[in-house]
């Protein structure tokens, strides 16, 4: 099974392709969206949906993910990449908006937070397969860990019992939502013709 990837996030690409070892999983050149659904899995659908339209009939595979914190009633959620932009005028730099975070929540005693994974598989307008998935944790008080990427080294996943930049890719699979996520998709797949 063929997929080319709604996403230019090279990162993605190498968790899916570790975490989808039975499908094809190629890179695309992804088309402008405005990611402006009120959840991950809508994003993600309007994802797919832009580039099934100029794919050929290649089944698409998209994935939005996001931070969602307690303490901000979930926010930034469907917001993640775009994290701190308005105040600082520029989508910023992981490492800057992992500063920005840790910076917001100072004085806040409540770390609990949880990453979301929504992932689709696009054959048809007709034919979509959707898995969202969680993963629960906590934010640190500083940043911990080179692996991983984004909100990885400022997100503690409580069943790792560190960050998500402290593991390999392949432990970060075990536990991350996007493993989770992925898990339940390759199941899909295989009872799919
Ligand atoms: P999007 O799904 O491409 O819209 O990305 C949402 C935001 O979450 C981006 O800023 C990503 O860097 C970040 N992100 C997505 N997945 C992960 C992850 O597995 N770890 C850490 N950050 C992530």
């Amino acid at each position: 099974m063929n997929f080319i990837l709604a996403s230019s996030n090279k990162h993605k690409l190498e968790e899916l392709r570790l975490l989808m070892p039975d499908v094809e999983i190629q890179e695309a050149n992804m088309v402008e969206v405005d990611e402006n659904a009120p959840t991950f899995l809508g994003n993600a659908l309007i994802k797919a949906e832009a580039l099934y339209k100029i794919s050929g009939g290649t089944p698409v595979l998209a994935d939005d993910s996001g931070l969602c914190v307690k303490a901000f009633d979930g926010k930034p959620g469907v917001r993640t990449a775009r994290y701190g932009s308005e105040e600082m005028g520029r989508i910023l730099e992981s490492e800057e908006r992992n500063e920005y975070l840790l910076k917001n929540m100072e004085n806040i005693d409540d770390r609990d937070a949880s990453f979301v994974c929504s992932l689709v598989a696009y054959f048809s307008p007709t034919r979509i397969y959707t898995v969202t998935e969680e993963v629960q944790g906590k934010i640190m008080r500083e940043q911990a860990g080179c692996g991983g990427f984004g909100y990885d080294p400022v997100f503690y996943i409580n069943e790792a019992g560190t960050t998500a930049a402290e593991l390999t890719d392949t432990e970060k699979g075990k536990y991350s939502h996007r493993g989770k996520a992925a898990r339940v998709m390759n199941e899909l797949l295989k009872n799919i013709k």
